[in-house]
């Protein structure tokens, strides 16, 4: 088989320490199963490229990415740097040319991890499907009488039928293939918000496809308390835009944090790279410590790896990071411990390596 082409782009802070622990990962595979093989190339783009050269990538720096079949991102953001560049400039131009409509974040309660927030006997294992082109972000709206008693801003929210049909598809699908038995739609149409109506309609209108898969329609204001009160009856959560940004940093903290939370950014028609990063930035308060946790962007890899077709690739990345939650001997302060990016990093990877060659001894 042909190599994937994955770029590979560090960013700012800790995003290239654990980039690092995220390459190791990628040579283990690739050292293990002939079948499995990666061209790997690292782009420099990052605050210190904008700093030499007035731009966060080269003019042609989408054409340049247009090539690959994945994105490995780590996180971007300096204090030199204003935040609307690094954002507005890398990040956002890639999720829009590349049609990155479906903004995937898994909700997993890891072996090994525990929060206050759920009760240990709960299994929680389910994703959010966060809209991520249109919807409450949009352009469209302004100000008006700037610096009067009468000053306003209007904001409009932007629900087209084509965009919320696909992205209701994109959930169906995906529980479909999960074996999940159920989609759950964050709304509030209760309240007068016509794009909320329109995306029931649609969602409900796309259920039908899909009668083996029951739709669950939550206003958003409940669904956040349900996520707290009984996070492990969920399968798959569809959201607009807003709804799934609150709701990803609520599953985030409900099992374990930042350091935990990886997501994808996803062309589901793979007509364009679709691209991999943790939820968290380059944490410019620990980067070069040694403190960052690597497990965000290790778990991102395997989102990567199950998008390129390699689902039982992806599992064992996941396991492999839970079988060294579970002995707890090397972990980063954030999950209580006193280990190192690195050997953090290291431990996950020796894993994975022992799961690999144990598979192939059996022939699996
Ligand atoms: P942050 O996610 O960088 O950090 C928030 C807190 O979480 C900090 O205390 C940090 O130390 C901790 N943290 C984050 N990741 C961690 C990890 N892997 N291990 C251990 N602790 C971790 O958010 P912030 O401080 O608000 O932003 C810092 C910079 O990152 C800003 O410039 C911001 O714009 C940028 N940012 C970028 C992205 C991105 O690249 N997609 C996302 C969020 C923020
Ligand atoms: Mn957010």
């Amino acid at each position: 088989m042909k190599p994937m082409k994955i770029a590979i782009l560090p960013g700012d802070g800790i995003g290239p320490e654990v980039m690092n622990e995220a390459l190791k990962i990628l040579r283990v595979l690739q050292d293990q199963d002939v079948s499995f093989q990666t061209t790997i190339n690292i782009l420099p783009w990052n605050s210190e490229y904008y700093l030499e050269n007035g731009r966060m990538m080269p003019e042609n720096g989408l054409a340049i990415l247009s090539d690959y079949d994945a994105i490995l991102f780590g996180a971007i953001g300096d204090e030199r740097v204003p935040d609307p560049i690094t954002i507005w400039e890398l990040i956002m131009p890639i999720r829009k040319k590349f049609k990155q409509y479906v903004n995937l974040r898994p909700v997993k309660n890891l072996n090994g991890i525990q929060t206050p927030l759920f009760n240990q006997d709960q299994h929680i294992d389910f994703v959010i499907i966060r809209e991520n082109a249109e919807g409450e972000y949009s352009n469209s709206g302004g100000r008006l009488y700037e610096g009067t008693q009468d000053e306003l801003a209007v904001q409009n929210t932007i629900i087209t039928r084509k965009g919320t049909e696909k992205i209701a598809k994109y959930a169906f699908e995906y529980a479909r293939k999960t074996a999940g038995r159920k989609v759950t739609s964050a709304t509030k149409s209760n309240a007068v918000i016509h794009s909320m109506k329109l995306w029931d309609e649609v969602v409900a209108g796309v259920a039908k496809e899909y009668p083996d898969i029951q739709l669950e329609k939550n206003y958003i204001d409940a669904l956040s308390a349900y996520f707290v009160q009984r996070p492990d009856t969920f399968d798959v959560v569809v959201a607009s835009n807003l709804f799934g940004d609150i709701l990803s940093d609520l599953g985030s903290a409900l099992v374990g944090g930042l350091g935990l939370s990886p997501s994808a950014n996803i062309n589901p028609e793979k007509e364009y790279p679709s691209m991999f990063e943790p939820v968290h930035g380059s944490a410019p308060n620990i980067a070069g410590t040694g403190k960052a946790n690597p497990i965000a962007q290790i778990w991102s890899t395997a989102l990567m790896v199950e998008h390129l077709g390699r689902e039982d690739l992806a599992t064992l990345i996941v396991n492999s990071i839970e079988d060294v939650l579970s002995e707890g001997e090397v972990l980063t302060p954030d999950l209580g411990g006193n280990g190192s990016t690195f050997q953090l990093g290291d431990a996950i990877s020796n894993k994975l390596s022992e799961r690999m060659e144990k598979n192939s001894e059996e022939g699996l």
